[in-house]
C-alpha cells in the first residue's frame, strides 16, 4: 500500500499523499463542476484560475522580485537547454545586433545534465564554450569548481553563463549561487532537481528553470523564471537579418509571457497537481521549512553512510547534494543484494542512474523524515550484517 512504501525515485518522484488524494477528487469532479480538472478548457475561468494561483503561490514561496516573469512551459528541462539559447541570443540582438550572433555561451559542467545542455548548444550550432568540465579537473563528477578552475570568455564576448544547481545523476549540488561570474553577464541556472527545496536570492540569476517532476509534482510542466529585461528582443524578421536563429514559438519566452503561458494548450490538470503541492508547502512553513528538512534528511543519511567503510560516498563533502544521495557499496557485487533487501522492506527505486550505477537515494520534498529514517535503519542493518 501507499503507506508502506517509501519512494526514493529520482524523478518522476514521490508526491505528497494529501496532494495526490485531493488531486484524485479533482480529477473526477473539479470545483463541483461535474467535470474533472483534465476535462475543462485551459481558457476557462477555472483553468485560468489554476495558472494565476500557481504563479501567485510561486511568487510567495520564493519572494520573487517583481521584475521576474513566471512561465509554465512544456518540453521539460531538455527544451530549456534549447530555449535559453534562442531567447538570450535574440535578447542580445536587441542591444548589439552586429555582434550578437558571435557571442559565446559559457557552460560550467559539473555532471551529466550541464553536459547535455552544452551538447545541445553545440548541436544547434551556437558558439559555445566549456568554462570548466569538472571531470577533466577531478577525474569524475564529484566536486564543484574553484575560482582557478573557471575559464570564462570576456564579459563583452559572452552570451550567458550556464550551470546546473543540482546534478541529479551524480549527486553534486552547489551550496549557493555560482561565484566568479564576470560582472554584467547573464546567468542561467537549471534547478530541475532542487527546485523549491531552499530559498534563492534572485539578484544572482536572470533565467532559472526547473522541470516539475522531482520536487514539485507530475511531469509535463517546466517552470521558468525570467528577468523581464531578457524578454526584450527584435521581431523574428529583424533577427533573420542579423543572422540570429529563431526558435519555435512554443519556446519563445516573450510570446509565453505575453500570453500568460496560455499561448497553446497548457496541461492545466498537471499544473493543478503541482499547485496543490505549492498550497501545501505554503501552509507548512514554505521554503525555510523545506530547506531545514532537506538538510536534516540528507545529513542523517550521509552521516550513517560515513560510519561504515562498506559504503563509499562518491561526491566530496562540500559538493554533496541534499536531493540525490549517491553511493557505492564495496564490493560492488553487494549492490544488487542491497537493492533487493531494500525492496523487501518497501524502500523503492534506489538504483543509481544507468549511466553510473551504484545506489541513489533521492530525498525530495515529498520523502518524509520518517521514511528517511527507515532507509537509515536499513543501511545500518546492512552494514552490520556484512
Ligand atoms: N536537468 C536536470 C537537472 C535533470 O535532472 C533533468 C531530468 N532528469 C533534466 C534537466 C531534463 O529534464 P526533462 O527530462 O524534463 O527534459
Amino acid at each position: 500500500s501507499r503507506e508502506q512504501v517509501a519512494n526514493f525515485a529520482a524523478g518522476p518522484a514521490a508526491m505528497l499523499t494529501p496532494v495526490v488524494e485531493q488531486f484524485g477528487k479533482d480529477f473526477v469532479n473539479f470545483l463541483d463542476l461535474g467535470m474533472g480538472v483534465a476535462e475543462i478548457s485551459h481558457r476557462s475561468k477555472q483553468g485560468g484560475g489554476i495558472v494565476s494561483s500557481a504563479e501567485e503561490n510561486l511568487r510567495k514561496l520564493y519572494k520573487l522580485p517583481d521584475d521576474f516573469s513566471i512561465l509554465f512551459m512544456q518540453g521539460g528541462g531538455t527544451e530549456q537547454f534549447a530555449a535559453v539559447l534562442y531567447n538570450i541570443y535574440a535578447h542580445h540582438a536587441a542591444k548589439r545586433p552586429e555582434v550578437a550572433k558571435d557571442l559565446v555561451a559559457n557552460y560550467v559542467v559539473t555532471g551529466a545534465w550541464s553536459k547535455k545542455a552544452y551538447l545541445e548548444a553545440e548541436r544547434l550550432g551556437f558558439p559555445c564554450h566549456i568554462a570548466v568540465d569538472m571531470k577533466q579537473v577531478s577525474g569524475k563528477y564529484d566536486s564543484l569548481p574553484r575560482k582557478e578552475d573557471l575559464n570564462f570568455t570576456p564579459a563583452d564576448k559572452t552570451a550567458f553563463v550556464y550551470y546546473c544547481d543540482n546534478e541529479t545523476v551524480h549527486g553534486v549540488e552547489f551550496n549557493g549561487p555560482l561565484e566568479h561570474v564576470p560582472e554584467g553577464v547573464i546567468r542561467v541556472v537549471d534547478t530541475s532537481s532542487n527546485f523549491i527545496s531552499r530559498k534563492m536570492d534572485f539578484s544572482h540569476y536572470d533565467v532559472v528553470f526547473a522541470g516539475a517532476q522531482k520536487n514539485a509534482g507530475p511531469a509535463g510542466i517546466t517552470i521558468v523564471f525570467v528577468r523581464n529585461s531578457i524578454l526584450e528582443r527584435p521581431e523574428p524578421k529583424e533577427l533573420h537579418k542579423v543572422g540570429i536563429p529563431v526558435g519555435p514559438t512554443v519556446g519563445d519566452y516573450k510570446i509565453m509571457a505575453d500570453n500568460h503561458s496560455l499561448y497553446n494548450t497548457l496541461p492545466i490538470a498537471t499544473l493543478h497537481a503541482i499547485n496543490l503541492g505549492f498550497d501545501y508547502m505554503l501552509a507548512h512553513g514554505g521554503l525555510e521549512n523545506l530547506e531545514n528538512e532537506s538538510n536534516e534528511k540528507s545529513q542523517l543519511l550521509y552521516q550513517t553512510l560515513e560510519k561504515y567503510p562498506l559504503f563509499k560516498v562518491v561526491v566530496k563533502p562540500e559538493a554533496r547534494s541534499r536531493m540525490n544521495i549517491t553511493f557505492r557499496i564495496e564490493p560492488e557485487s553487494l549492490e544488487a543484494e542491497f537493492l533487493s533487501g531494500a525492496e523487501k522492506l518497501h524502500l523503492m527505486q534506489l538504483k543509481g542512474h544507468r549511466s553510473v550505477g551504484g545506489i541513489r537515494a533521492s530525498l525530495y520534498n515529498a520523502v518524509t523524515l520518517e521514511q528517511t529514517k527507515r532507509l537509515v535503519a536499513y543501511v545500518e542493518e546492512f552494514a552490520k550484517s556484512h
